[in-house]
Order: C-alpha cells, then sequence, then structure tokens
C-alpha cells in the first residue's frame, strides 16, 4: 500500500459529509464469488451474446424452463459471507464517514454486512419475485432452492417466481435515485469496478466533469483513471484490507 496514497484518501474523506461509495464484482471476488465479466467469467467464455440471449426478459417470459436451466447453473451462487470490504464498508457507514453505496453486484452482500443505505440497480439475486402483479409476493433464495422444479412457482397463487435482477431488455432499478445520490455526493469513492458497464460508469463520468473528487480503488486500470484525485491500485493487497488502513488513519 502507498501510504502517501492513503493519506490524500483520508483527508478528502475526513472533510467530507457526502461520501458515497459505488462498487462493482471486484468487491465481491474478495468473498468469492466469481466475477462475470473477468477473464474466466462467464461472459468470456460463454460470449456476452449467449448468455444475453438466455438471461433476457423474453426468453424468460417465453421459456422460463431454459431460462432458469441456465439461471440456476451460473447466478445462484450458493449462499457467501460478505468480504472484509463489505463489512467495512458498512461500519464506515454505521460511522457516518460513508452516505451510501451504489453497486451492479447483484449477491446482496452489502446489504448482509449491514449496510442500510443500498441502492442495487441491477437488483438483488437473494429474493425473488412472482411475477403474477395482483400477488407479487417476494421470497428468498433460501426458499426458492427448496422448490424441485426446474420453473419456481409462488406457493401462494402458482405464479412463475422471477429472480429479482435486472435482466437484459430490462431497465435498472432506481435510475433516478442512483444518479441523484451519485451527483449529489461530495467525494466519489469507485471500488472495484473498471467502470465499462452504463450506466453507472455514466453517472460516475458525469459526476467527474463537474467535481475533481473522484477516489478509485481497483485491481487494474479503470476508464476513469485520468479522470481521478487518487487511485489506489489494488494489486497484492485487497480492497478489504486497503478501507480498513483507510478507515483506521481516520480516527
Ligand atoms: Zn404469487
Amino acid at each position: 500500500m502507498d501510504s502517501k496514497l492513503l493519506d490524500q484518501v483520508v483527508s478528502v474523506l475526513a472533510s467530507s459529509n457526502n461520501t458515497v461509495v459505488v462498487t462493482g464484482a471486484g468487491i465481491s471476488t474478495e468473498a468469492g464469488i466469481p466475477d462475470f465479466r473477468g477473464e474466466k467469467g462467464i461472459y468470456r467464455t460463454m460470449g456476452e451474446d449467449r448468455v444475453m440471449s438466455i438471461i433476457n426478459i423474453s426468453t424468460f417470459q417465453r421459456d422460463p424452463k431454459r431460462f432458469y436451466e441456465f439461471y440456476r447453473q451460473v447466478f445462484d451462487f450458493p449462499p457467501v459471507e460478505p468480504s472484509l470490504a463489505h463489512k467495512m464498508l458498512a461500519d464506515m457507514e454505521k460511522k457516518g464517514r460513508v452516505k451510501a453505496v451504489v453497486t451492479q453486484n447483484i449477491d446482496g452482500l452489502h446489504e448482509k454486512a449491514g449496510s442500510k443505505n443500498v441502492i442495487a440497480v441491477h437488483g438483488n439475486a437473494d429474493r425473488f419475485i412472482c411475477t403474477r402483479r395482483r400477488c407479487g409476493k417476494y421470497y428468498s433464495s433460501d426458499l426458492v432452492r427448496e422448490i424441485k422444479e426446474i420453473v419456481p412457482e409462488c406457493p401462494e397463487c402458482g405464479g412463475i417466481l422471477k429472480p429479482d435482477v435486472v435482466l437484459f431488455g430490462e431497465p435498472i432499478q432506481g435510475y433516478i435515485d442512483a444518479r441523484e445520490r451519485i451527483m449529489a455526493a461530495r467525494v466519489l469513492v469507485v471500488i472495484g469496478s473498471s467502470l465499462t458497464v452504463y450506466p453507472l460508469a455514466g453517472f460516475v463520468k458525469e459526476f467527474s466533469t463537474f467535481y475533481q473528487d473522484l477516489i478509485i480503488i481497483n485491481k487494474g486500470p479503470t476508464h476513469m483513471d485520468h479522470a481521478a484525485l487518487v487511485k489506489i491500485e489494488v494489486g497484492d493487497s485487497s480492497t478489504g484490507k486497503i478501507l480498513q488502513e483507510i478507515d483506521r488513519r481516520l480516527g
């Protein structure tokens, strides 16, 4: 860890009364969740077009069996515990150092770690929703995992259950909320995202054209490194350890 860079981050955060954090896959790989867009990720091995042709709303509606055969194999991860980084962010929120987390991840780990103010723009795979509009009940993934049929049905009304995640062809969740949160931030900290996925990457870009206080903590380069006030390369360390050290220096 570069001590000087950490000091710079600490002084920026210390004077901020509205720090918003944006997280991507990088924070969840530290909890053991595969990065779908990473080198061995499903998007690379199968090809993004193929994944998109199944994980999309019209396949779900037309052929839920085909959708679920794939979904259960790839996206239905077994229960995973939050990483140190998730826990640090929850802790920093409790101390008033972080106002909100906007995440692209669908694993629900921020909530599980105790973060209260989370906007999950791609939804949460931990939850399923009944597609019968008049029912609309939510179920936990634990409960759905116990259903033996490939296509899970609502125990109440028999409607098909849909993972509460944003499929291709669907609008993201909390679009306006996420954008407002980011644009109102005094300091924006991007963690574990190379900032390639829109619209979140667009919000960060928009923020950085109006303000300067963009901090990036990531393994490898991102599309916004040039605009960052401080970029911290995770390297052989971990995001969790870096956040722990920042929090410690904040006193
Ligand atoms: Zn139902």
